[in-house]
């Protein structure tokens, strides 16, 4: 039998806590560090409908990326997206706990899978964090074993990540050749005036809002700096999910870790001009 207790200190193990940025919540959120768990499954987002499809595949515990209650709330209401996800886990006797910077920043971590994924090499954080050994830190940056247009690792990025309503946006010129890629999983806008982005040949990450594109797209174009790829948030951390999964399954075999497949991206058409 293994326990939600034990499950957390393989979790310390791979994901340190002090991994994690200091405003982010992270741990156990839903149940008793004596819950004895068989069936886990990973997800981005915990939604109502993430929840009962896995209830209904026998799930016991999820593990989110991203915190339900990384904000304060005054109400579990059912009446509430919140409220009503604490619920039906309980309900359900399904406990909850969150890795989010702290899975971003380590090796196998939601950056690193994405710069694995499209087989960079010499591959290092974009930041750093002092100390850590082996490093950690946020976002990566890596090389493509040959260059390539820029259009076509747009399409190899679409083809790695799931699909979803905005698919792959690109700011740049289609047949520029790219080689040094930096990359951020998930929001990594922050990032954009780091240095080991502004020298490379494009930044890809999700969220990426008007001003600061625009912004950094018009110097890019006075200084021969990145081009920008914007892909779904979502998407872009899900493809962390299977390895996570299976990191989890080597150290814990007795306990069967799945990687839920709904998708939590909120947008669900888009309309071509
Ligand atoms: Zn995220």
């Amino acid at each position: 039998m293994t326990t939600v207790g034990e499950l957390s200190s393989v979790i310390e193990e791979i994901w340190p806590a002090d991994g994690a940025q200091p405003w982010d919540s992270i741990g156990l959120v839903v149940g008793h560090p004596l819950d004895s768990i068989k069936h886990v499954r990973l997800c981005v987002d915990v939604t109502p409908e993430v929840i009962l499809d896995a209830h209904s595949a026998g799930v016991d515990f999820l593990i989110a990326h991203h915190p339900l209650l990384l904000r304060g709330i005054t109400s579990a209401s059912e009446a509430t997206y919140k409220g009503a996800s604490l619920a039906l886990m309980i309900r359900h006797g399904m406990g909850l706990l969150t890795a989010h910077t702290n899975a971003d920043v380590v090796s196998d971590g939601v950056s690193d899978c994405l710069a694995q994924a499209l087989a960079l090499t010499d591959v290092e954080p974009i930041t750093p964090q002092p100390g850590s050994s082996p490093v950690r830190g946020v976002g990566r940056v890596g090389n493509l074993v040959a260059p390539s247009p820029l259009g076509v690792v747009a399409r190899q990025i679409a083809g790695l990540i799931p699909s979803t309503a905005q698919g792959v946006r690109v700011s740049g010129d289609f047949e520029n050749r790219v080689r040094r890629i930096a990359l951020c999983g998930g929001a990594g806008d922050s990032l954009l005036a780091e240095s080991k982005v502004l020298s490379a040949d494009v930044f890809i990450t999700s969220d990426l809002r008007h001003h600061p594109a625009l912004e950094f797209r018009e110097w890019a174009k006075l200084d021969n700096g990145p081009a920008l790829i914007d892909v779904s948030h979502w998407a872009s951390e899900w493809v962390w999910l299977s390895t996570a999964a299976q990191n989890l399954r080597d150290r814990i075999p007795a306990v069967v870790f799945s990687v839920s497949d709904v998708r939590t991206d909120p947008w669900d058409f888009l309309v071509v001009q």
